[in-house]
């Protein structure tokens, strides 16, 4: 359906790259007073993540607020820039392109918000909405058949095409996602990043927008990286799920495996605290997280979590490194990761 084609791209080949890696990224922000430059100003939001997306995989990123996973979004899509580390799309390293193969890459990666009432400009309609892309893209779809074309992405996404002309204020919170939606498949893109796209949302319509992802990852072989705050979400949504603790990655591997025996005890907290999820596990008793989460400006030595969890023991002063778990699809960044219970 898209209109340009770069033609045979060797990085799309089955079993070649992944379509999303990211190397040791980290994403530092100074905050507050600049000058004297004190280093506990500097705030970890990203630190040193390392991931992968395979064409046509989903991978789940879950955390308490403030853990980094909006930067990391951000720098997926590349409204933000590693401070170090490295983005890969398709093999190659963003940082690098130029001109159309920049511009390529921006297309082929987009972000849909957390919040579809402050992400749409109230002053524009539908088909200004959905249509932007293709006046930044102005390759993509020729002017003639944007509204067309505006009308048909209506359609995909469940709205009526004749509202074309409507305005944000004229729909509820669930359709306003869906335009959100419609925006952010508009260019064809490959991966779509997913900022908790429905924890804005009434629970009665989640499950109708989470639905909605679904089947457009079936039509449009769509990748996705998918942040939530719901933990049972991203079990139905994820084929992968990665733990994020101030900043880091704590855990990694496939959905079942860490849904039904989580490794790193900051997941089994999280995990525990989901009673739908408790109880289609094991016999597995509710942890409480004792606190908030320490402050990334300054986090903790060691291993972070230490300070709130109960499995803490003297070898948690020097942190762990994230490292696979016996026998199993996962990664774990505890001391005590080959422990079970
Ligand atoms: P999450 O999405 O998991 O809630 P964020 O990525 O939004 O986490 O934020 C991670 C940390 O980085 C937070 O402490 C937040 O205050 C901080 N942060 C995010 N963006 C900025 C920014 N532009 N400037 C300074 N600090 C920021
Ligand atoms: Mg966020």
């Amino acid at each position: 359906m898209t209109a340009t084609d770069i033609g045979a791209d060797p990085g799309t080949r089955p079993g070649a790259a992944p379509l999303l890696e990211l190397r040791d990224v980290t994403r530092h922000y100074r905050t507050g007073r600049r000058f004297p430059i004190d280093s506990r100003a500097t705030v970890h939001a990203v630190d040193g993540v390392d991931l992968t997306v395979a064409p046509g995989e989903s991978l789940g990123v879950v955390g308490e607020s403030g853990c980094g996973k909006s930067t990391l979004a951000r720098v997926i899509v590349g409204l933000d820039r590693p401070t170090a580390g490295q983005v890969l799309f398709e093999g190659r390293d963003v940082s690098t392109l130029r001109g159309d193969e920049r511009r390529e890459w921006r297309r082929n990666v987009q972000l849909i918000f957390q919040d579809p009432y402050s992400s749409l400009d109230p002053r524009m309609s539908v088909a200004e909405l959905i249509g932007e892309p293709f006046a930044v893209h102005d390759d993509v779809v020729p002017r003639a058949k944007r509204r067309a074309r505006v009308q048909e992405l209506l359609e995909l996404v469940g709205l009526d095409p004749d509202h074309v002309d409507r305005y944000p204020h004229e729909f509820s919170g669930g359709q306003r996602q869906r335009i959100g939606i419609a925006r952010g498949i508009a260019l064809n893109p490959k991966l779509l990043v997913c900022d908790e796209p429905v924890s804005a949302l009434d629970v009665s319509v989640r499950a109708q927008v989470v639905n909605l992802l679904l089947d457009l990852q079936d039509e449009l072989g769509l990748t996705y990286v998918f942040i939530a705050h719901d933990l049972q979400i991203v079990r139905h949504l994820s084929d992968r799920v990665l733990t994020m603790y101030l900043g880091r990655v704590v855990e990694e591997g496939d959905v079942d495996t860490v849904y039904e025996a989580p490794s790193h005890p900051y997941t089994k907290a999280l995990l525990s605290a989901a009673p739908e999820l408790r109880a289609a596990g094991m016999r597995r008793e509710r942890i409480l997280l004792v606190g908030d989460p320490p402050s990334p400006i300054d986090p903790p030595s060691g291993c972070r979590f230490r300070p709130r969890c109960r499995r803490a023991a003297e070898a948690c002063s020097t942190e762990p490194e994230l490292l696979p778990v016996g026998g199993t699809a996962r990664m774990s960044r505890c001391h005590f990761r080959e422990e079970t219970g």
